[in-house]
């Protein structure tokens, strides 16, 4: 039988056995836990170890430090199986993201220091960027990272960061130079444990995603060695973010794909079982034509994704191609979630039905990784290139 959810250009055996491997991970060792995760607003330290046990987080990593040497389509087929079960609550793409920051920016020194702890899973990764004052508008950072001798010392706050509460390891956007605008920013990496002047904030409650620990981090005076600076060299630290930005769009891409499937397969269940006036629910000209749709929208958006997955493993994707593929996506996954909430009926509002859990989650998509109206601006940027 085909499988809906692995269906795609890139996919081999190996890449379905990889499925199955973690389909069965997640079935023995997530499910059991999910509602006490979701009350927690986090999921256990202990999984994430579990998972790195399982080689799961360093699947893309270089061997040489502790990864499995696989390409990062290894990791998308963790997020699709992480959509067919509807979860979203486990930080793993905002973990992979900061692993991928090292593998390309960072020295071998501090490859050989930091890899193999978070492809372990001793350490999970986050990444702050957004402040209180400040998101969409990444160079209005006030965070600062000043010079002392062999150290930097982090003053400033950061909100809204993914794995906040869990993270061993926070890539901490600052301006090492205030005056000099995106010039002046770096990526400083903290190591989390024993850091004097750094303080978790709350876990903040949250429309969805309940299980992901979304927090406030605070840095007061934090001494960090001068070796922490990713790569060499200060200043550097916006090209360095926007060279990373396409891989973690195309990655919040296949998350609305799979979060639409999802959407799409429980839908087909419950229609089909529901009666009203005599017949189906699935029966109704109205249920065939709106999931017509969003099959459609669902092949549509498969295919285009495989096309940047290739330019991707190429390495010739570029950042207006990974901005189409964000907004689109993640608006056709806000459609699909809610079109399938109709199609539900009352029960579609009940939390014990995963279609609810599945739109509020959709919502943030829309909003974090770079929102879609900055998307928008990233592709109109690029059509005065455009040749005719
Ligand atoms: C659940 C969750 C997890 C997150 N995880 C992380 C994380 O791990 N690390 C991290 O650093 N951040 C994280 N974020 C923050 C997220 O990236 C920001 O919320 C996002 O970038 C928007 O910034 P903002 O909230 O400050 O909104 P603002 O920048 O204040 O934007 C408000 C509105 O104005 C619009 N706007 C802004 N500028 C323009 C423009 N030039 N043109 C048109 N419209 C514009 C925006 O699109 C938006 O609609 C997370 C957020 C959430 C909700």
């Amino acid at each position: 039988m085909r499988d809906s959810f692995l269906n795609h250009d890139w996919i081999t055996d190996e890449h379905r056995a990889y499925g199955d491997s973690i389909r069965r991970f997640l079935s023995d060792e997530f499910q059991p836990n999910r509602a006490a995760w979701t009350a927690a607003g986090v999921v256990d330290r202990g999984f994430w170890i579990k998972a790195g046990a399982m080689g799961i987080l360093g699947a893309s990593a270089p061997e040489e430090w502790g990864g499995q040497g696989l390409s990062r389509s290894f990791d998308l087929v963790t997020f699709l199986e992480q959509a067919r079960i509807a979860d979203t609550g486990w930080g793993i793409s905002v973990h992979n993201i900061v692993l991928h920051y090292i593998v390309a920016l960072a020295t071998p020194d501090q490859k050989a220091r930091w890899l193999p702890r978070l492809c372990s899973g001793e350490w999970v990764g986050a990444i702050a960027m957004t402040e209180p004052g400040t998101g969409s508008d990444l160079q209005a950072v006030r965070t600062t990272a000043r010079a002392d001798g062999n150290e930097y010392v982090l003053n400033g706050s950061k909100t809204f960061i993914t794995n906040g509460q869990n993270a061993g390891f926070v890539i901490v956007v600052a301006k090492t130079d205030p005056a000099a605008g995106a010039r002046g920013i770096s990526l400083i990496a903290l190591e989390t444990e024993g850091a004097e002047g750094f303080q978790r904030g709350r876990n903040l409650e949250k429309l969805g995603m309940k299980r992901q620990d979304t927090s406030e981090l605070f840095f007061d005076e934090v001494r960090v060695p001068r070796a922490n600076l990713i790569g060499d060299e200060e200043g550097k630290g916006f090209g360095q973010l926007m060279i990373q930005l396409p891989w973690e769009r195309l990655m919040l891409s296949y998350m609305a794909l799979g979060a639409a499937r999802c959407a799409y397969e429980d839908t087909l269940r419950h229609t089909r079982a529901r009666r009203a006036f005599g017949q189906r629910i699935m029966d109704f000209q109205n249920t065939r034509f709106k999931l017509a749709e969003v099959k459609t929208e669902i092949e549509l958006l498969a295919a285009f994704l495989d096309r940047l997955m290739a330019e991707l493993e190429a390495g010739t994707l570029t950042a207006e191609r990974a901005a189409m593929a964000k907004w689109w996506s993640t608006e056709m996954q806000g459609r699909t979630v809610d079109t399938c909430l109709q199609l539900h009926g009352g029960y579609g509002y009940m939390s014990e039905y995963r279609i609810s859990e599945l739109y509020a989650d959709a919502r943030v998509q829309r909003i974090y990784g770079g929102t879609n109206e900055i998307m928008r601006e990233i592709v109109a940027r690029s059509i005065d290139r455009d040749e005719i």
